[in-house]
């Protein structure tokens, strides 16, 4: 699926870059024609004009005539290779060749006037092949207001052609390699913007395929004791009853993991404005204190608590952060021995509030450290399913606290105990 993906992505990707590179190469071939056709026009004017400059009236015979020495390019017939010029005639005001230079033009003008590309296959003084093009131009010639004849001059365009041809090969050459790197970039830029997807898609797979798996655990529970129930008619009374006991804690343990999981699900990002409350943090932990005190006693375990005098306030959901820290507290208590320290802190460190939960119980391998705020993740599957655990308790903690925008980190060392530790920002009048 994700091969596939990337490929439409590369493909689509060289399909568009390719199609502006293409238009882009035809828009500077375009260009290039028109430039090289303009310079040609520019000489062509130039020359024509100098010509027309030479025209000598003859009015007792009503003609013009051409004088020659006066053109500086013209002096000689034919003319010199490096005017260019392939031919320029003198047609009479009814456009009839009088004298002309060079290869001989056409006897009779043309009806089209102006600049003019036309194609010969005359052998050219010039011409480096058999059929050549020529750019013509044709300058009406007046005196005193009085139309006298043309002068028509025209220039090969084998240069500009030449010119054209070397950035059409260019263009060829480069487009396709261009191509290539595209494709190229294509399918790396891919691969690297399916990378997260990939990541996300694998981590909901897991997660669905956790999720499923420890639900079936119980659900095979409740089956089983049903079962076991619907089967003995004389299962009654005491046996009966417990059977129906184990169904319901079951089902609790069921409800209190999806009841994580649909969090899980449903929390992402930070949390928006309108659930935050100013929370004042010494009287929460006071009343999570209060709250596990039976747990703590039922563990024999002993707590400390060590909160300021001074209340200390944070933007906080007060309903969230409560499962968040109490998260920590019971873990505390879950993986400390009889007889062990619980503590609880909470500080200020310059702009944060920092709530510490230490304990010397079993701690934590510090291989397995970088895993522990995964869902699902338990050190010892073992023993935290013994102690009720799914391995969501520090995920959800962790998504609490960032949705808070804050920061939950911790350190641990095996049979020494654990430090959990969150910071949140303080919150200033
Ligand atoms: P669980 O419901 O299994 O406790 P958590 O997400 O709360 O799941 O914790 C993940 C794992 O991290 C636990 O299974 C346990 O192995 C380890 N752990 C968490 N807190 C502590 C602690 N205070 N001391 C030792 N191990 C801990």
């Amino acid at each position: 699926m994700f091969t596939r993906s990337r490929r439409n992505l590369a493909r689509w990707f060289t399909l568009s870059m390719g199609s502006i590179l293409i238009v882009f190469a035809g828009v500077l071939y375009y260009q290039e024609a028109v430039e090289q056709l303009a310079l040609k026009d520019r000489l062509l004017y130039k020359k024509a004009r100098v010509i027309a400059a030479s025209v000598q009236y003859e009015l007792q015979q009503g003609q013009g005539r051409v004088d020659l020495s006066n053109v500086p390019f013209l002096g000689n017939n034919p003319p010199p290779a490096d005017t260019e010029v392939i031919y320029a005639g003198w047609y009479d005001r009814l456009g009839k060749l009088r004298q002309f230079f060079g290869a001989p033009p056409p006897e009779q003008l043309s009806a089209a006037f102006e600049f003019q590309t036309i194609k010969t296959t005359n052998d050219l003084p010039l011409a480096k092949s058999k059929v050549s093009w020529l750019r013509q131009l044709t300058l009406p010639v007046r005196h005193k207001g009085q139309l006298i004849g043309y002068v028509q001059v025209a220039i090969l365009m084998a240069d500009a052609q030449d010119a054209l041809r070397g950035l059409l090969m260019f263009l060829i050459m480069a487009v396709p390699i261009a191509l290539g790197v595209i494709s190229l970039t294509g399918w790396v830029l891919g691969g690297l913007a399916m990378q997260p997807i990939r990541f996300s898609y694998e981590q909901l797979q897991r997660f669905s395929a956790d999720a499923s798996h420890e639900l079936r655990t119980p659900l095979a529970a409740v089956l089983s004791n049903a079962q076991v129930g619907m089967l003995a008619p004389l299962d009654q009374g005491a046996s009966k009853h417990l059977r129906l006991e184990k169904i319901a804690e079951i089902a609790k343990s069921m409800n209190t993991l999806i009841g994580n999981l649909l969090f899980l699900a449903r929390q992402a990002g930070h949390l928006s404005p309108e659930f935050l409350k100013e929370v004042d943090l010494t009287d929460l932990l006071g009343e999570l204190i209060d709250f596990q005190s039976t747990t703590i006693a039922a563990q024999h375990l002993n707590i400390k608590s060590d909160l300021p005098e001074q209340s200390i306030v944070v933007l906080a959901d007060p309903d969230l952060l409560h499962q968040a820290v109490g998260n920590l507290l019971s873990n505390a208590c879950k993986y400390t021995k009889a007889g062990g320290i619980v503590q609880l802190r909470l500080y200020t460190q310059s702009c944060s509030a920092v709530i510490q939960v230490e304990d010397n119980g079993i701690g934590i391998p510090a291989t397995d450290l970088p895993y522990i705020f995964e869902r699902f993740y338990r050190v010892d599957k073992q023993r935290a399913r013994e102690t009720g655990g799914f391995g969501l308790g520090l995920a959800i903690a962790q998504q609490i606290v960032q949705a808070h925008g804050g920061h939950l980190s911790v350190k641990s060392e095996v049979g020494q105990g654990s430090i959990f530790q969150i910071e949140l920002s303080i919150h200033k009048n």
